[in-house]
């Protein structure tokens, strides 16, 4: 495993200029494109680590999936009829389909479908902030985890879209909260920072049929581990999911700071992050990257 990841990465070291660094939140625009890491961890408790992956990043959309593990056991099937669980083939942050699937956004991992999961934690979980900081750092086995305030406020200053996805949903009577809380919320959460060794030991319970796997804490259960897996493999990196379960074959989530973490059930995570993205919003090298990692070791879930 160690050469194999070593090779991939030598492999890519200089792949830059294949993409763009997002920009629309612009303190992202700062980062650099050369960077380049990549973290894998299994559930025997092997991790190999490469390239810069001690610096942290934003994970933006991947903490997506630690709102829905935090609310999956707060919740039954009536949190089915607020968001959906289908590919949306359309972009991440899109308007026209929420408009004429009256306010039911296609799942959990578009935009919309995120800011209804955090308007619904936020009912059930006052402290949210806190309570994911804690929830991811003990996820990951570290302290050093915390949300990046000049990227939330930035974020928050400049998401009319997000800010109009969240106004819709509400004409609609599909949320609760006020929007400019929610929202805020929402912010935070993305901008959390972590680096690709906290993320891969943090997905790890994905892996391991939704137990934490460095202190036995049943995080989801076996059932909602199943699921969120499948929401990640159908709709974890937009409108190329497909793409990414045709050339990878886990599942995984981006966002838009250039990670992407994946799983094998029983076997292991990986988390890569180069920040250089695709059109769709997805990081050019991490795709790459993952997509030979699973084909040179010959393991995928297929
Ligand atoms: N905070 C970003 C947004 O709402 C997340 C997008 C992403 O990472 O894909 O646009």
């Amino acid at each position: 495993m160690k050469t194999i990841i070593k090779s991939i990465y030598d492999n890519y070291r200089n792949f830059t200029g294949a993409g763009k660094v997002a920009d629309y939140i612009a303190p992202l625009a700062n980062v650099s494109a050369d960077k380049y890491a990549i973290s894998v961890c299994t559930i025997e408790g092997e991790k190999y680590n490469i390239g810069d992956y001690k610096e942290k990043f934003s994970i933006q959309s991947i903490s997506k999936v630690l709102t829905l593990a935090m609310l999956a056991p707060l919740t039954g099937e009536e949190l089915w009829e607020c968001v959906g669980k289908e590919p949306s083939g359309s972009p991440f942050n899109s308007l026209v389909q929420l408009e004429y699937e009256k306010g039911i956004p296609r799942n959990p991992f578009i935009n919309a479908g995120a800011l209804v999961i955090t308007d619904k934690l936020l009912q059930k979980v006052p402290d949210l902030n806190n309570r994911l900081l804690e929830f991811a750092r003990s996820l990951a086995g570290s302290n050093d985890i915390d949300f990046n305030k000049e990227i939330a406020d930035n974020e928050y200053r400049t998401g009319e879209r997000n800010k109009a996805l969240a106004h819709l949903m509400k004409s609609f009577g599909n949320f609760n909260g006020k929007v400019s809380h929610v929202f805020r919320t929402y912010c935070n959460h993305c901008s959390m920072e972590m680096n690709t060794e906290q993320l891969a030991q943090a997905f790890l319970f994905l892996a391991n049929k939704g137990i934490n796997p460095l202190n036995g804490e049943q995080i989801v259960g076996y059932r909602d581990s199943k699921r969120i897996n499948a929401l990640m493999l159908t709709c974890g990196l937009y409108d190329e999911s497909g793409d990414f379960a045709y050339r990878v074959g886990m599942p995984g989530k981006s966002g838009v700071g250039g990670g992407i973490v994946a799983v094998i059930p029983g076997k292991l995570s990986i988390a890569v992050w180069s920040p250089e993205l695709n059109k769709y919003g997805n990081s050019c090298r991490g795709i790459a990257t993952l997509a030979d990692f699973t084909t040179e070791l010959g393991i995928s879930i297929f």
